[in-house]
């Protein structure tokens, strides 16, 4: 006979083990889990969310709980494992950072409603919500200053476009459906980089045939007729009942991947509506395009280490607003592509940058506004509470303040005016009411009551003072009974099992017991020294307060439901606010960047100039500045095509240098100040950036491959707009290889792209390019030598590296003077050999000669004499006379 740990009660208590036939609970549970594949199920019991089987090895693996087994299935052990419903949270955020899905099931009736159909009828349980990476709504869960993006893939062969990616980041109800090409796709899918996507089998064969990479974000495999696009109309114009969004505004491909996102998006809440925005279409023309290599070697919004701290975006978020920080990245990762937009931008920049004063008041004032968008949708969904209702109150109220600040901005750019005209939209009766109705500092949940200020709700207030004056009224008739009594140490006490009752010492009892108090007494205990009585008048008291306590949460949610009504009605002109004040503390936080790192504002028209004067990397800059290191500003000038080799030593600054110039062009098409005296860009279409020789173990491939393939990627795509960096690529293969591709891939760029460029290279044979190709020129990083070791200048001068100082780095890095030593008569051989002497190598090379025997170390008077040095115990007259005893024996130890 199976025994099940379903035929445990209904609560919390700890579970006993009842001798029965399969449980009906077992039947539920079994269903639930067969309707919800591929998702981990929470079974709500009691206080706990349970997890079974599979799962619950899973589970206790993942979140280190205890695994344990109870009851029997066909005979088996079922593992059991099981999470409080308080701290859920934390548990399901590891699940689904660990990328498992979870299907969250509820006791959807309770206990007594299932006793009433019979003893052993189940409480009934649904699925109330699929919790993925992709449709997070929960601060707790989400990452405050990053969007969390789901996205639908679909594909058509025989439409507009190819493919059309939808996405939307549910915490904040943002929508986007954007065509695609077969070639744009890898590019975009990394930029919206989606924490979940979702793909019909067939995209997902045509993108390995494509040999594209999927994103790191979960991959979700769906069935056809989820992209169906013809019942996509439907479903979009169910998602949009209001009737504001008309299906066949867009290509059958993007209908079909809207319809899959918004049907997974209602499944996933289980009938409870996602208050989407509008679905807003993206053009690819109007961002510039960047690939996913190019934004990891540029570390835009991530290191390559996968951290945020130490990337372009964590040194220019000065935002003050989760929801500023949100914007910016996502400004940062689709810079601009046309000359007007990006200078509105800059214009609204650079009048905060000009008004530091003013700047700095609206920075202040945003640091009061809360997350605004994220608190909507949470009180859409039905699982927001007080405390959303006071960030909408704060946020609005706040909105008030700003747009007066704004008004007082004579001649304000077209930017900041809108900005300042929809904030003083924002609905100041809805923010006094909420204001008015809701605690300063409110609980979580309106479930427990306690958030609605006095003086808000007459009806309210009375019975809260029932409640709450419950002592006064005790005292009242503690007084009277002891007066009628007159037994002078009669007490009214209160216990968790009797509730309120009479206490008098035990002498007095019997006498409560007869005439004339008979009957009002009701006898409830005996204790040693004490006898409790209860009366009818204290019962009634009782359960007044109890009622009074009822209705106070009653009428509590009364007023929740009718303010969160309300608050909802005006969804579209808060959405609006919301995203002024985004843009505002993005334009603000610019404006502060600008002004304090001295950042200039860049010249942004449709020529093809890329004039840099003092450009700085702006993340090195700031970590060699905190070493107490200036950094050295070189001018770059690429206009009209030219092609700048960059040679020099390890260690020279190429790097920093080329990468400073892809940073500052996307920094100047996003529409911030750049790290630089002054700036000349004609609109950038695209940066390619490239660092050679990282082998992609990964995913197989060589070094040499991966250079290869892309390098094609450049090739193939790069038009006389974009800007192309190549960091020493060829240097994952034998030098002719190498050296020959890179040749042949500047010619190809010099002579038929004619892009922007700039390539650090080792190959010093490419400097030659110079002299044939007209717009390639050379330049190197200064070093000066200096007793015989290397001083990077970090300064950009025209010409070629004469020699790579190699050896000197190694010995910077500390190898010893024996390999250093060896290393230079290897080097000098291998130079007279290149310069034309051919001997032959293997007797040139004393390769198998002994090698130099290993320097004693050398008796120096002068090290023997500074190890006597105790520099504390020196006075200033003796030191002085210590660097002439230095000295004298320095120049004794030369003479000899
Ligand atoms: P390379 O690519 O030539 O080997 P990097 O660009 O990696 O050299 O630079 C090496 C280090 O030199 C950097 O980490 C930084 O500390 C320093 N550096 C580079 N450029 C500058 C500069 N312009 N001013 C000051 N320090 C710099
Ligand atoms: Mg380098």
């Amino acid at each position: 006979m199976d025994q099940t740990p379903f035929d445990a009660p209904e609560t919390a208590e700890p579970v006993e083990i009842v001798h029965a036939p399969p449980s009906p609970a077992m039947g539920q549970y079994l269903e639930l889990k067969a309707l919800n594949p591929g998702y981990m199920l929470f079974y709500r019991m009691g206080d706990f969310y349970e997890m079974f089987f599979e799962d619950a090895e899973i589970a206790s693996a993942a979140l280190g709980i205890v695994l344990t087994r109870r009851g029997k299935h066909q005979g088996q052990d079922i593992p059991l494992c099981g999470v409080p419903v308080h701290a859920a949270q934390d548990y399901l955020k590891k699940l689904i950072g660990l990328g498992h899905r979870v299907a969250i099931c509820e006791q959807v009736e309770d206990v007594a409603e299932a006793k009433k159909r019979g003893s052993k009828s189940v409480v009934k349980r649904d699925v109330v919500r699929l919790v993925t990476a992709g449709t997070l709504t929960e601060d707790d869960l989400l990452p405050a200053r990053a969007s969390n993006y789901l996205a639908a893939l679909a594909m058509l062969r025989h439409g507009e476009a190819d493919f059309a990616l939808a996405f939307a980041d549910v915490s904040t109800g943002e929508l986007t459906v954007l065509p695609l090409t077969a070639a744009a796709l890898a590019d975009e899918l990394a930029r919206i980089d989606p924490a979940e996507l979702l793909l019909p089998d067939a995209v997902r064969d045509e993108l390995k045939a494509m040999r594209l990479s999927l994103p790191s974000g979960q991959i979700v495999i769906m069935p056809a007729e989820a992209f169906d696009s013809v019942a996509a109309a439907a479903t979009i114009a169910t998602a949009f009942p209001d009737g504001s969004v008309d299906p066949s505004a867009w290509s059958r491909v993007e209908r079909a991947a809207l319809g899959a996102l918004i049907g997974y998006i209602g499944e996933s809440q289980k009938g409870v509506a996602v208050a989407l925005r509008a679905p807003s279409s993206e053009r690819l023309a109007a961002h510039m395009a960047i690939d996913a290599a190019t934004r990891s070697s540029l570390e835009l919004l991530e290191t390559q280490r996968g951290t945020v701290k130490g990337s372009l975006l964590s040194e220019i978020d000065a935002c003050v607003t989760p929801a500023g920080s949100r914007l910016l990245a996502r400004r940062l990762a689709a810079p601009l592509c046309e000359a007007g937009p990006i200078n509105a931008r800059l214009d609204a920049v650079a009048r905060l940058a000009d008004e530091t004063i003013r700047a700095t008041q609206l920075r202040g004032a945003l640091k009061a506004v809360p997350d605004l968008t994220r608190a909507l949708t949470r009180l859409a969904l039905g699982r927001g509470g007080p405390r959303d209702l006071n960030a909408v109150a704060r946020a609005v109220a706040a909105a008030g303040e700003l747009s007066r600040m704004l008004a007082g901005l004579d001649d304000a750019p077209a930017e900041l005016a809108a900005i300042g005209t929809t904030l003083a939209t924002a609905p100041a009766a809805l923010a006094a009411e909420l204001g008015r109705a809701i605690d300063e500092d409110p609980p979580l949940l309106s479930r427990d009551g306690g958030f609605v200020r006095r003086g808000y709700d007459t009806a309210l207030d009375a019975e809260r003072a029932l409640a709450s004056e419950t002592r006064a009224v005790v005292a009242a008739l503690q007084a009277r009974l002891i007066s009628e009594t007159d037994v002078k140490s009669l007490k009214i006490r209160h216990n968790g099992v009797l509730g309120y009752f009479v206490e008098v010492p035990a002498g007095h009892g019997g006498k409560l017991l007869e005439e004339p108090w008979r009957g009002t007494f009701i006898h409830r205990q005996t204790m040693a020294n004490a006898m409790r009585f209860t009366t009818a008048e204290l019962a009634e008291l009782e359960g007044r307060i109890a009622r009074a306590h009822e209705k106070a949460l009653e009428i509590e949610g009364a007023i929740f439901a009718r303010l969160v009504a309300a608050t909802l009605g005006e969804t579209d002109l808060l959405r609006a606010v919301a995203d002024a004040l985004a843009g505002l503390d993005v334009s603000a936080g610019l404006a502060h960047l600008a002004a304090t790192r001295g950042y200039a504002r860049p010249v942004i028209d449709g020529s093809l100039s890329f004039d840099i004067r003092g450009g700085r990397h702006p993340v090195v800059e700031t970590t060699v500045k905190a070493e107490g290191h200036p950094f050295v500003a070189n001018d770059t000038d690429l206009s009209g095509g030219a092609l700048w080799l960059v040679t020099g030593p390890n260690m020279g600054g190429k790097s920093t240098f080329l990468r400073q110039n892809a940073l500052i062009a996307i920094l100047a098409q996003m529409g911030s100040f750049v790290p630089a005296v002054g700036a000349s860009i004609g609109i950038i279409d695209r940066v390619f950036s490239r660092v050679g020789a990282s082998d992609d173990i990964a995913h197989g491939r060589s070094t040499f491959m991966v250079e290869m393939v892309e390098t094609a990627a450049i090739l193939n795509r790069a038009t006389a707009r974009s800007l192309v960096i190549l960091d020493e690529i060829g240097r994952g293969t034998a030098t002719f290889d190498g050296l020959s591709i890179a040749w042949a891939a500047v010619e190809a760029l010099h002579n038929d792209t004619g892009c922007r460029g700039l390539f650090a290279t080792h190959f010093h044979e490419m400097t030659a390019l110079a002299k044939s190709l007209k717009r390639v020129k050379n330049v190197t990083m200064s070093v000066r030598e200096w007793e015989g070791e290397v001083v990077f200048l970090h300064e950009v001068a025209p010409g070629a590296a004469d020699r790579s100082y190699g050896i000197q780095v190694a010995r910077l890095a500390g190898l010893p003077e024996t390999v250093l030593a060896r290393a230079r008569q290897v080097l000098g051989v291998l130079e007279s050999r290149s310069s034309g002497n051919s001997a032959p190598m293997l007797d040139d090379l004393p390769l198998f000669a002994a090698a130099p025997a290993p320097k004693k170390p050398e008796i120096n008077p002068l090290t023997d004499m500074l190890d006597q040095v105790r520099p504390d115990e020196l006075t200033p007259r003796q030191a002085l006379e210590l660097i002439y005893e230095l000295k004298k024996a320095r120049d004794a130890g030369r003479r000899s």
